[in-house]
């Protein structure tokens, strides 16, 4: 019998959908049968939740417990169609600002991969609440659609400096930050170079920078050669999954979302519902996702006995669920159940696998650095000195280039001039006009020589344009410290 420990912590759990009630009541049942006193709190969130009007997918009851644990363990979630535009996920990583998704990929005793024997024990540390994923779009035209990439310096030196401290932590000697900064040079450049930047700060840990496209391409070739992944939202989600793919597939991934107060742990993969309620799913994923909970709760003890029991359960090959049956040609029928696996699980429980871990994975250290390297203060930027140097004005228009070119110079006025227009990030006017037109421009005007341009010039500038075409958004042109803060047009 397992003896229960003394510390009663509250949890909140979220069956979420699909699969997600049968594989968070297999996580429950082995966490307290390794003798873990939770007080867990049930909450909602997901589609009934969204079927019952609240179009966030998270009722307050459900906000509020969190508010109150600080810790959530989480089932799948889906966003119906119809019933909320945003992912009722998303929205709990960012309404408790969990910036670091931590998704490791480790060779797992008895799940046979192709890289079997090469070692893979990496992490992949994404940024949780930027990027694209912030989820700033609009339809610009009816045919054209735009989402908003967003990339702070605060957002990506909080995650920057969580993947070097987990390197830290864990022994572990390299972090690769993966970026596409030879394109977008002003947005992934900006994570790249606060990487560069906070790695003067770790100089026992290798940093080495990678375009993420190679960096998928070196994942496939020769996983084993990575440590830690430090990476923007998109890039990290589908490098993650990729991952994922190589140590088993997803029934195996585990992640947990870690902010300053709060973390939420949950599997990688989605609500399956074609196997809800079947009792067929791996739990795997989930069980491990527990385990990264237990350690955030300060239970290491219990999460590397789960681990254990988990790996010794694999090896033996005497408890196979149907995903990992049909990976090795094995025979679904015979497959065991998602309740057999946890009881296989709990009936492992003090047992040691035979494979030796490379490293467990360790409890974030509440010493380690937090301390911002740059200053966030309204000091600070009120000291950088800025000027305006024009504005981007991006219009709809049916109009020849020929004809809009002129149309757009003639309204610039005394303060500004017409440097060029645009199509698509495209240099289309002055000069031949390349590229296909999807009916929509972006017009560049620049200060006039020797002018100095106010917003009230800006606005006049504007109001001009209005006049003879429709516009759709606005972008001010500034220099900071004397350094453009905007990219040129292709080809201008
Ligand atoms: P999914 O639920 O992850 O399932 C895709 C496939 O992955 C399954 O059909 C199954 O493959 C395999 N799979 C997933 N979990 C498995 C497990 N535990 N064991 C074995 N195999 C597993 O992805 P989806 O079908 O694209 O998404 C379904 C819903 O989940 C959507 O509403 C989506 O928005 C939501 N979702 C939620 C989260 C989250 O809550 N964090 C994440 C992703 C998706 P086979 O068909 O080959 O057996």
């Amino acid at each position: 019998m397992p003896t229960t420990s003394p510390v009663r912590h509250r949890v909140t759990v979220i069956p979420g959908d699909g699969v997600g009630p049968e594989i968070v009541h297999s996580a429950m049942r082995i966490i307290e049968a390794a003798g873990v006193a939770i007080a867990w709190e049930e909450a909602a969130a997901g589609a009934a939740v969204f079927r019952a009007g609240d179009t966030s997918g998270v009722p307050r009851e459900t906000r509020d417990s969190i508010e109150r644990t600080r810790v959530a363990l989480k089932g799948p979630l889906e966003t119906p169609v119809g019933f909320g535009e945003k992912s009722a996920n998303v929205t709990l990583r960012k309404l408790f600002e969990t910036y670091a998704n931590v998704r490791p990929a480790r060779e797992l005793p008895g799940v046979p991969t192709r890289y079997a024997g090469e070692g893979i024990d990496l992490v992949i540390v994404r940024e949780n609440i930027e990027d694209l994923y912030a989820g700033i779009e609009h339809l610009e035209t009816p045919d054209v659609a735009q989402g908003l990439k967003l990339i702070t310096r605060k957002g990506s030196e909080k995650i920057i400096r969580y993947a070097f401290e987990l390197a830290r932590r864990e022994g572990r000697s390299k972090v690769t930050a993966a970026t596409k900064a030879n394109i977008m040079k002003l947005t992934e450049g900006l994570f790249k170079r606060v990487f560069e930047e906070l790695a003067t700060e770790y100089p026992g840990i290798r940093a080495e920078h990678l375009i993420i496209d190679n960096v998928a391409h070196q994942l496939v070739k020769d996983p084993a050669q990575f440590d830690v992944i430090v990476t923007t939202n998109l890039n990290g989600d589908i490098i993650s999954d990729l991952a994922s793919g190589l140590v088993g597939g997803l029934g195996f991934a585990a992640s947990g979302n870690y902010g300053d107060d709060v973390a939420i742990f949950e599997a990688v993969h989605g609500s399956a519902p074609k196997y809800a309620g079947k009792d067929v799913i791996n739990p795997t994923a989930l069980i491990l996702s527990s385990v990264m909970l237990l350690r955030h709760i300060g239970e290491g003890a219990a999460a590397d006995r789960i681990e254990d029991a988990v790996l010794a359960t694999l090896e033996s090959g005497a408890a196979v669920t149907q995903d990992l049956a049909r990976q090795t040609g094995g025979d679904v029928e015979q497959a065991t159940s998602t309740s057999g696996f946890t009881d296989a699980v709990i009936g492992n429980l003090g047992r040691a696998p035979m494979a030796t871990l490379a490293r467990r994975a360790r409890t974030p250290d509440p010493t380690a650095s937090r301390l911002p390297r740059w200053d966030y203060s309204v000091g600070h930027y009120a000291a950088i000195s800025r000027a305006l140097v024009g504005l981007d004005i991006m219009l709809e228009s049916d109009l020849p280039i020929e004809e809009l070119g002129p149309s757009l110079a003639a309204v610039a006025g005394d303060t500004f001039r017409l440097e060029g227009v645009a199509s698509r990030g495209t240099h289309v006017y002055p000069g031949e006009a390349v590229g296909d037109s999807v009916r929509w421009y972006t017009a560049r005007y620049v200060a006039a020589e020797g002018r100095e341009p106010r917003g009230r010039d800006l606005l006049d500038l504007l109001g001009r344009v209005a006049e003879h075409h429709r516009w759709t958004h606005v972008e001010r042109l500034q220099s900071f410290d004397g350094e453009l803060g905007y990219t040129a047009s292709q080809g201008a």
